[in-house]
């Protein structure tokens, strides 16, 4: 009687609670030794207090006894639990983003300011300066990604990961910076009309379940505005900082504020890497020397200084930037004076999240320091 003869003897015990397999089949038999007449089995349950134990324990020692009467079986048994397995969506950790060096969310008081506008020029000119970039388009109401990468309908990869025992998406690549919206998985004249916690966890979906891989820099395009869903969003992913993007307006600057709050509240407390003052003059496309103030002037650095943050760059307000935005094509693929200008950008950022300072930014606002 060999090793190899009792393990095919033991291909009789059938577990009554696993669809009859045999123990063999169902990975329980860990392994069988022999000395003499003595036979050792070890059998392995992957729950504690299986009620079948002990039946399958004696079954394994009628088995061999029936084929070599003369054995002296022993049945050793130990447990082996699986590691619990994530539910997929709601209880997601965060895996995709170990190899994320920095992680900024692209935020803005209030809408229409270009956030999005900002944040998606913004990473193609991170990948023109070489660094490896991904995009997620964290506005669940209005996702505009799709439309200013061109990569509308485009149907990102999906994948079971039996390691982490969910599914992972794979995002879409265009302009050398890796894209997830929620865009690609709504057609685009459904309206999204997701509340509360529904909208939070698609959100989280698209930035947790997303393999993306190693990255210099994943930006998330944060919704507008500074709710619930944002105070839910800054508590869960684990943000390096971000950056406000406003217009010179005074009416959008008072909600850079709210902005500024939001990732400096004393709970959360994140860096705030500088601001964007977007639409900050307009150029005339036929006279790109001319900068007219059509919102006021250095709105955007007084505001800066006043939170003791840098002011990271000026966006101008070109007709090229809104049509490079409705084309697909973002104005940051130029090297034209607009491209240049979100260039400059990230040069500034990038700079920014490599000094790994907080540029003092961290605790009070200037404006209350001097006080
Ligand atoms: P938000 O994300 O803040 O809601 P968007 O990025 O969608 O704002 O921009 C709103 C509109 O303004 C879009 O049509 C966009 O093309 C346009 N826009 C944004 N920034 C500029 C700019 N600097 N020059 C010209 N048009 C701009």
């Amino acid at each position: 009687m060999t090793e190899k003869e009792i393990t095919e003897a033991l291909r009789e015990v059938e577990h009554p609670g696993n669809g009859d397999r045999n123990i063999v089949e169902l990975g329980m038999l860990e392994s069988v030794a022999t000395d003499g007449n003595k036979v050792t089995v070890s059998l392995v349950f992957p729950k504690h207090r299986d009620p079948l134990a002990e039946y399958l324990v004696g079954s394994c020692k009628a088995a061999v006894i029936r084929h070599w009467p003369q054995a002296e079986v022993e049945v050793r048994t130990t447990v082996k639990e699986a590691a619990p397995k994530k539910k997929p969506g709601l209880d997601l950790g965060t895996e995709e983003l170990v190899n994320v060096k920095h992680l900024i969310g692209i935020a803005s008081g209030k809408g229409g300011v270009g956030k999005s506008t900002v944040a998606v020029n913004l990473a193609v000119a991170l990948a023109r300066e070489g660094y490896r970039v991904g995009l997620a388009d964290a506005d669940v109401y209005g996702p505009s990604v799709p439309k200013m990468t061109g990569t509308e309908g485009a149907v990102p990869d999906a994948f079971n990961d039996p390691e982490l025992g969910r599914d992972v998406i794979m995002p879409v690549e265009k302009y050398g910076v890796k894209w997830m919206s929620i865009g690609y998985f709504a057609r685009p004249e459904q309206a999204l009309i997701w509340r509360g916690p529904m909208a939070c966890n698609a959100l989280k979906q698209m930035i947790l379940q997303v393999r993306w891989g190693e990255l210099d820099f994943l930006l998330i395009d944060m919704p507008p505005g500074t709710g619930d869903i944002h105070i839910s969003l800054v508590h869960d992913i684990p943000f390096e900082g971000a950056v406000i993007v406003s217009t010179p307006q005074d009416v959008a600057l008072a909600d850079v504020e709210k902005g500024v709050n939001m990732f400096r509240n004393s709970s959360i407390n994140k860096k705030i890497f500088g601001l964007v003052e977007n639409m900050a003059w307009f150029t005339p496309e036929e006279l790109p020397q001319n900068k007219y103030y059509i919102f006021g002037k250095d709105g955007g650095a007084r505001m800066a200084a006043k939170y003791g943050i840098p002011l990271l760059g000026q966006i101008p307000i070109v007709q090229s930037i809104r049509e490079g935005g409705d084309s697909g094509e973002p104005v940051a693929l130029s090297s034209r004076p607009d491209g240049i200008a979100f260039a400059a950008l990230a040069a500034r950022l990038a700079e920014e999240a490599a000094s790994g300072t907080s540029s003092g930014n961290n605790g009070q606002p200037a404006a209350d320091r001097e006080k």
